[in-house]
């Protein structure tokens, strides 16, 4: 297990501006994953729903 923290990848939310790190039930799908949470996801599908109307 030495160094396995530091290989994990990290990306910052772009809804709560929040660093994230890379988790197991992400590894299928980490490219595609932008926010840390599905809160946030919604958050931000949310306000592009309210720019749009
Ligand atoms: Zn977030």
């Amino acid at each position: 297990m030495k160094g396995f923290k530091e290989s994990l990848p990290i990306k910052t939310c772009p809804v709560c501006q929040r660093p994230f790190q890379w988790r197991k039930r992400w590894q299928r799908v980490w490219d595609e994953v932008k926010y840390c949470s599905k809160r946030c996801q919604r958050e931000r599908r949310r306000q592009s729903e309210i720019k749009q109307a």
